[in-house]
Parts: C-alpha cells; structure tokens; sequence
C-alpha cells in the first residue's frame, strides 16, 4: 500500500508515519516527489490496522499497490526515474538519450581503449565490454576475467565514459563493482535471485537484460529484487526474445518499451544487438528503439568484427556506430528529446 502525505508535510510528519508502518513490520520507502511524499510500504498488510496510519498528521489517504512489482511500478512513483552514471553522472532515463557502446568482450588493452575512444568520440556516455562472459558453449572464449577489469578501469580513466560490464557469479560481484559504473545481469541470469539480492545490496546501478524467455512480469518483479535489496539504480534493457522466428538470433520486442515506460518509471534501454543478431539489422532497430521512447541503446561495437572474440556478426563498425548518430539526434528532437 501507499500512504500518500499531503502537501506540506514535514519531514517529521513523513518520519512519524515511517515509524508506525514499522511497527507494523512493514518495509519502508520513502519517495519524495515534486510536490509531494508517499511511503510506498511493502509486506504483509493483514495485520495493519489502516485507520491509525490514516489519521496521523498530514497523511491524505492510503490506497494499494495493484501491481505485483510494488517498487517498480508507475502507482508508486508516477514520474520516470533517472539513474545517473559514470564519472560524469550522466542521467539515463532524463530528456537526454544515451548511447552505450563497446565490443561484446574485452579482448586485450589494445582494442578496448581504442574502441573507448572511437565510442567516446561518436558521442557515446558509455563503454560496454565483458570481462566476464556467459558462453553457451564451454569451449568459447570466457573472457579475461580480472585482467579484462582492469582494462575497463583503464579505459575509463582515459575516456571518462561510463563503464558497462557483466557479473555473472555471485563471487565476482565485490570485483566487478569496484571497477564498474553500471553492473549489467545477463539475459540468463536475470532470475538468478541471489544475484539480484547482491547486486542490489553493491551500491553501484544495475543493467537488468531482460530474461530471453520472460515476460514483462517476471521481468519487473526481478528488477523489484534489486531494488528490495535497497538499490533503486535499476535501468532495464531489452535485448529480444526467443520466438520461432530464425531469420534474427532473437526477436527484438520492441512494443516492451513504450508498454514499460506506462508500467514502470525505471529508465528503460534497448539492446539491438542481441536483439537481432545481424549488424546490418543495427542501425534499423536504433533508430526504431528511439522513436518508440527508449532512454538509451546499448550496442556491440568492434573495430574489426570479423576477427571479434564474440558476437562479431552483430556488431558495428565504430565508423557505422558514428554514421548513425546524426538521424538518432533527429528521430530523439522529433519526440522531444535529445542526444
Ligand atoms: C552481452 O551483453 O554481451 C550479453 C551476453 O547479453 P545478454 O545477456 O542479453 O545475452
Ligand atoms: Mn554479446
């Protein structure tokens, strides 16, 4: 349930009603909008005698979370929330786009810091890379582990761009989160719940691909995970889904965006790399994700993907990833947003 102040409310008044709901043994969480305070309470709301929350001071009125993702959901914090990352605190989800590129893999110092500065370049705010990779076969490349974070620590001392990477062990989250501005969970991790928990529980924000086989549903109440942990620095991606469709490696379903920018006020990225497969399905799906509302692209860029460690064949060339950003700039101003 919430219990939403009333304009003007103090904060002793808010306080006072955060103690009651505890009493109750119900979870706080205090959102402070424009003009006014709820306490979004979650729990067992059997034994909550309603009334006496009802007439403390300055409380309006208390009405339920419909949703089963409680924290995530737009009932609970009606404004789309920014989540700022990098050094720079660039905020994904505000009036701004923001474009996130890299090599799927960190495959050497080399390539990355020359990849971060064609990115940078191009007018990216972020660096993708993995140093830590989910294969579906044994036998690919896993990545370079610590070495490949400390690359990534690297380049974004020389770039000032954001760091994007992937923790897909409960082990490395320590490791991963003193390098990384942005923790990115993995299509097939994202109902790994004590990853959630502990990543949620890092400080750092957290990308949450969107499972390939789960609904919105499942989807959000994950991204709740994270945020039940105590971190509301949860931005979503899509990345597609597996359909029986086989002319793309997955199904970019791209409609999920403007459906979660009315359920949800996390920001909300689109990844149409995975989400297609083909580098020359791209730029098409970029350009689409911004118009349908999108708050940002992450996109696999590699300065020579033919020879690329993983993922050659849906990434673009730095040169393709700069050649797209003047009409992403537009398509952005035509809805009334920017790049
Ligand atoms: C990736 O971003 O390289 C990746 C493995 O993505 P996903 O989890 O969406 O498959
Ligand atoms: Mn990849």
């Amino acid at each position: 349930m919430i219990v939403v102040m009333k304009p003007g409310a103090t904060p002793e008044h808010v306080q006072h009603v955060v103690e009651l709901v505890r009493e109750y043994g119900l979870k706080d969480h205090v959102i402070t909008g424009t003009d006014r305070t709820v306490v979004a309470c979650i729990g067992d709301k059997r034994m909550v005698d309603k009334s006496a929350i009802e007439n403390a001071p300055m409380v309006e009125r208390i009405v339920p979370i419909l949703a089963p993702y409680k924290m995530a959901s737009t009932e609970v914090k009606a404004t789309h929330s920014q989540v700022r990352i990098g050094p720079a605190g660039f905020p994904i989800g505000g009036k701004k786009v923001g474009i996130i590129a890299g090599p799927c893999s960190v495959e050497s110092r080399e390539q990355l810091l020359r990849t971060a500065e064609a990115v940078r370049n191009a007018g990216c705010i972020g660096l993708r890379g993995g140093a830590f990779k989910p294969r579906t076969s044994p036998y690919s490349f896993q990545g370079l582990g610590e070495e490949g974070l400390k690359i990534l620590a690297e380049a974004r001392d020389r770039s000032g761009l954001a760091i994007v990477t992937e923790v897909i062990g409960l082990e490395q989250v320590e490791a991963v989160a003193q390098v990384a501005d942005v923790l990115q969970v993995g299509a097939r991790n994202m109902q790994h719940y004590p990853l959630l928990e502990a990543v949620g529980k890092s400080g750092k924000p957290v990308l949450l691909k969107r499972g390939m086989s789960a609904t919105l549903e499942e989807w959000l109440l994950a991204a709740e995970y994270v945020i039940d942990a105590g971190n509301r620095n949860v931005i979503l991606c899509e990345r597609g889904i597996r359909t029986f469709e086989d002319y793309v490696r997955n199904t970019l379903a791209l409609a999920s965006v403007a459906e979660l920018n009315d359920k949800t006020h996390l920001p909300v990225l689109v990844d149409p790399s995975h989400g297609t497969g083909h580098a020359h399905l791209v730029p098409a799906m970029c350009r689409a994700a911004v118009a349908a509302g999108a708050d940002g692209l992450l996109v696999e860029a590699h300065l020579d993907p033919e020879r690329a460690l993983s993922d050659g064949a849906q990434s673009i060339t730095p040169a393709a990833l700069a050649g797209m950003m003047p009409v992403l700039r537009q398509i952005a101003q035509a809805i009334g947003r920017d790049l």
